[in-house]
């Protein structure tokens, strides 16, 4: 029982408190929930992957947007991580595909440009796989934070001498908040309002 309390209160959001709460829960609960909660967790950490392409999380080589053939594979949004494409997806605006970074650059930290999946991102503008249409447009999706404003700036850096255009979420967002919490609203009207990047 104390093992279950201390493995939940290490979860983000989760007090001293709700982890006892939780875990009396589990404890009362059915056996057949209990075990499937556990199983729920097992099959995500032994089953998820990254996609081959876009790095979104998938049970497959590729994920369900880089496999529809009905998404605009011309348009790539860059984001930070799968959380945000959930968040932007939501908004059910874009049809597109997506590219995860894994992070952001953040030198402090020691987060290099070779730390992401920056290398990939502009292998799929360079170099597109036979079957593929050419990457037209680039949208950069990064938080408004420091660190996020800085990858942008080196993104486009990047993609200037590389015959894509370059877009960036409008500034909805309030500075310093994170894709993930904006609400879908605002988000839509991020993407839509996307301005060019000089
Ligand atoms: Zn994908």
């Amino acid at each position: 029982m104390r093992s279950l309390i201390d493995e939940l209160a290490r979860m983000p959001g989760i007090g001293a408190r709700s982890a006892e709460r939780l875990a009396f829960y589990i404890l009362k609960s059915e056996s057949p929930d209990a075990l499937r909660l556990a199983e729920a967790i097992r099959s995500v950490k032994e089953n998820l992957h990254h996609c081959a392409d876009c790095y979104n999380l998938s049970d497959s080589t590729l994920c369900a947007l880089c496999a529809d053939p009905k998404r605009d594979h011309t348009r790539v949004l860059v984001v930070e991580q799968p959380k945000d494409l959930i968040a932007l997806e939501l908004t059910g605006m874009y049809k597109g595909l997506y590219h995860v970074l894994m992070g952001r650059l953040s030198p402090l930290d020691g987060i290099a440009p070779g730390d992401l999946t920056i290398a990939q991102l502009l292998r799929r503008i360079d170099d597109p796989k036979p079957d593929a249409p050419r990457i037209e447009e680039i949208i950069l999706g990064l938080n408004p934070t420091v660190e996020g404003d800085g990858t942008a700036l080196y993104l486009a850096g990047e993609l200037r001498t590389r015959r894509v255009s370059v877009s960036r979420l409008a500034r909805g967002l309030p500075t310093g908040g994170m894709l993930e919490y904006a609400n879908k609203a605002v988000l839509a009207d991020a993407i839509q309002g996307r301005q060019s990047v000089e």
